[in-house]
Protein backbone atom coordinates (compact mmCIF):
# COMPACT_ATOMS: atom_id res chain seq x y z
CA UNK A 1 0.00 0.00 0.00
CA UNK A 2 1.30 3.51 -1.17
CA UNK A 3 1.97 5.73 1.77
CA UNK A 4 -0.76 8.83 1.65
CA UNK A 5 0.20 12.70 1.21
CA UNK A 6 -2.13 14.67 4.02
CA UNK A 7 -2.74 18.45 3.26
CA UNK A 8 -3.56 20.35 5.96
CA UNK A 9 -4.20 24.18 7.75
CA UNK A 10 -3.00 24.58 11.19
CA UNK A 11 -2.49 26.72 13.74
CA UNK A 12 -0.16 26.49 16.33
CA UNK A 13 -0.37 27.76 20.27
CA UNK A 14 1.07 27.40 23.29
CA UNK A 15 -0.50 26.33 26.77
CA UNK A 16 -1.03 30.29 27.09
CA UNK A 17 -2.93 30.45 24.12
CA UNK A 18 -0.23 32.65 22.20
CA UNK A 19 -0.30 31.57 18.64
CA UNK A 20 3.05 30.76 17.51
CA UNK A 21 2.48 29.66 13.78
CA UNK A 22 -0.35 29.39 11.59
CA UNK A 23 -1.25 28.43 7.80
CA UNK A 24 -4.30 31.00 7.84
CA UNK A 25 -3.92 33.21 4.51
CA UNK A 26 -1.10 30.96 3.10
CA UNK A 27 -0.89 27.89 1.72
CA UNK A 28 -2.13 24.55 3.63
CA UNK A 29 1.21 22.49 4.13
CA UNK A 30 1.23 19.14 2.85
CA UNK A 31 3.54 16.23 4.04
CA UNK A 32 4.25 12.61 3.14
CA UNK A 33 3.36 10.51 5.99
CA UNK A 34 5.85 8.22 7.96
CA UNK A 35 9.30 10.07 7.04
CA UNK A 36 9.52 12.66 9.72
CA UNK A 37 7.96 15.52 8.09
CA UNK A 38 6.32 16.41 10.91
CA UNK A 39 6.28 16.26 14.30
CA UNK A 40 5.25 12.83 15.56
CA UNK A 41 2.51 13.33 17.73
CA UNK A 42 0.75 15.36 15.16
CA UNK A 43 1.03 12.94 12.26
CA UNK A 44 -0.24 10.25 14.19
CA UNK A 45 -3.68 12.13 14.73
CA UNK A 46 -3.67 13.41 10.94
CA UNK A 47 -3.01 10.22 9.24
CA UNK A 48 -6.64 8.91 11.03
CA UNK A 49 -8.33 11.90 9.64
CA UNK A 50 -10.24 12.72 6.83
CA UNK A 51 -10.80 15.68 3.82
CA UNK A 52 -12.96 18.05 5.79
CA UNK A 53 -11.82 17.20 9.00
CA UNK A 54 -11.45 19.51 11.84
CA UNK A 55 -9.41 18.70 14.82
CA UNK A 56 -7.92 20.50 18.32
CA UNK A 57 -4.36 18.08 18.29
CA UNK A 58 -2.72 18.55 22.33
CA UNK A 59 0.93 17.09 21.72
CA UNK A 60 3.00 16.63 24.58
CA UNK A 61 6.54 18.06 24.10
CA UNK A 62 7.97 14.74 24.34
CA UNK A 63 6.33 14.39 21.21
CA UNK A 64 6.92 17.41 20.03
CA UNK A 65 10.39 19.09 20.06
CA UNK A 66 11.87 17.02 22.71
CA UNK A 67 12.35 18.21 26.13
CA UNK A 68 15.04 20.66 26.84
CA UNK A 69 18.67 19.32 27.16
CA UNK A 70 20.66 21.40 29.56
CA UNK A 71 23.96 20.10 27.91
CA UNK A 72 22.73 21.71 24.58
CA UNK A 73 23.60 24.96 26.19
CA UNK A 74 27.05 26.62 25.99
CA UNK A 75 28.97 28.95 27.23
CA UNK A 76 31.52 30.78 24.91
CA UNK A 77 34.05 33.83 25.86
CA UNK A 78 32.75 37.00 24.51
CA UNK A 79 36.62 37.95 23.08
CA UNK A 80 37.28 34.69 21.40
CA UNK A 81 33.02 34.68 19.94
CA UNK A 82 34.24 35.66 15.95
CA UNK A 83 30.82 37.95 15.61
CA UNK A 84 31.37 40.98 18.05
CA UNK A 85 28.10 42.83 17.67
CA UNK A 86 26.26 39.33 19.09
CA UNK A 87 22.43 40.06 20.05
CA UNK A 88 20.23 37.88 21.85
CA UNK A 89 17.98 35.63 19.39
CA UNK A 90 20.75 35.61 16.71
CA UNK A 91 21.20 31.84 15.17
CA UNK A 92 24.39 30.43 13.94
CA UNK A 93 24.99 27.02 12.47
CA UNK A 94 26.82 24.64 15.09
CA UNK A 95 29.68 22.54 14.63
CA UNK A 96 27.58 19.68 12.98
CA UNK A 97 30.62 16.75 14.52
CA UNK A 98 29.19 18.28 18.02
CA UNK A 99 26.00 18.53 18.47
CA UNK A 100 23.23 16.81 17.00
CA UNK A 101 20.55 19.75 16.46
CA UNK A 102 23.56 22.11 14.73
CA UNK A 103 21.32 25.41 14.70
CA UNK A 104 22.21 27.31 18.07
CA UNK A 105 20.43 30.42 19.34
CA UNK A 106 21.78 32.87 21.41
CA UNK A 107 20.40 32.82 24.72
CA UNK A 108 22.12 35.27 26.69
CA UNK A 109 25.09 38.23 26.15
CA UNK A 110 27.01 39.02 29.16
CA UNK A 111 29.66 41.79 29.81
CA UNK A 112 32.07 37.93 29.13
CA UNK A 113 30.32 35.52 27.80
CA UNK A 114 27.61 34.46 25.12
CA UNK A 115 25.44 31.86 25.68
CA UNK A 116 24.29 29.76 22.71
CA UNK A 117 21.60 27.74 22.97
CA UNK A 118 21.33 24.84 20.82
CA UNK A 119 17.61 23.04 21.89
CA UNK A 120 14.56 23.84 19.38
CA UNK A 121 12.91 26.79 20.17
CA UNK A 122 10.44 25.02 20.70
CA UNK A 123 11.60 22.24 23.15
CA UNK A 124 10.21 21.39 26.67
CA UNK A 125 7.05 23.47 25.22
CA UNK A 126 3.49 21.38 24.89
CA UNK A 127 1.74 22.56 21.80
CA UNK A 128 -1.61 22.63 20.64
CA UNK A 129 -2.71 22.40 16.71
CA UNK A 130 -6.34 23.76 15.54
CA UNK A 131 -6.12 21.31 12.66
CA UNK A 132 -8.40 21.36 9.39
CA UNK A 133 -7.60 18.43 6.67
CA UNK A 134 -7.82 19.69 3.27
CA UNK A 135 -6.57 16.56 1.28
CA UNK A 136 -5.74 12.84 1.60
CA UNK A 137 -4.20 11.34 -1.52
CA UNK A 138 -1.84 8.35 -2.11
CA UNK A 139 1.32 9.68 -2.76
CA UNK A 140 3.08 9.33 -6.31
CA UNK A 141 6.16 7.22 -6.59
CA UNK A 142 8.38 10.49 -6.80
CA UNK A 143 7.20 11.45 -3.91
CA UNK A 144 8.31 8.16 -1.99
CA UNK A 145 11.56 8.18 -3.20
CA UNK A 146 12.45 11.95 -2.61
CA UNK A 147 10.94 11.37 1.22
CA UNK A 148 8.83 14.82 1.03
CA UNK A 149 5.13 15.69 -0.71
CA UNK A 150 4.80 17.99 -4.24
CA UNK A 151 2.63 20.21 -5.31
CA UNK A 152 0.60 23.05 -3.32
CA UNK A 153 1.99 23.09 0.20
CA UNK A 154 5.08 20.72 -0.56
CA UNK A 155 8.08 21.09 -2.02
CA UNK A 156 8.30 22.60 -5.50
CA UNK A 157 10.94 21.36 -7.15
ZN1 LIG B 1 10.94 15.91 -4.43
Amino acid sequence: MSKKVITFHYTLTNTTGEVLDSSNGQEPLAFLEGVGQIIPGLEKELIQMGAGDKKEVHVPAAEAYGTRNPDAIVEVEKDKFPFPDVTVGQMFQGDESEADNSVLTVSEVTETHVILDGNHPLAGEDLNFAVEIVETRAATADEESHGHAHGEGGHQH
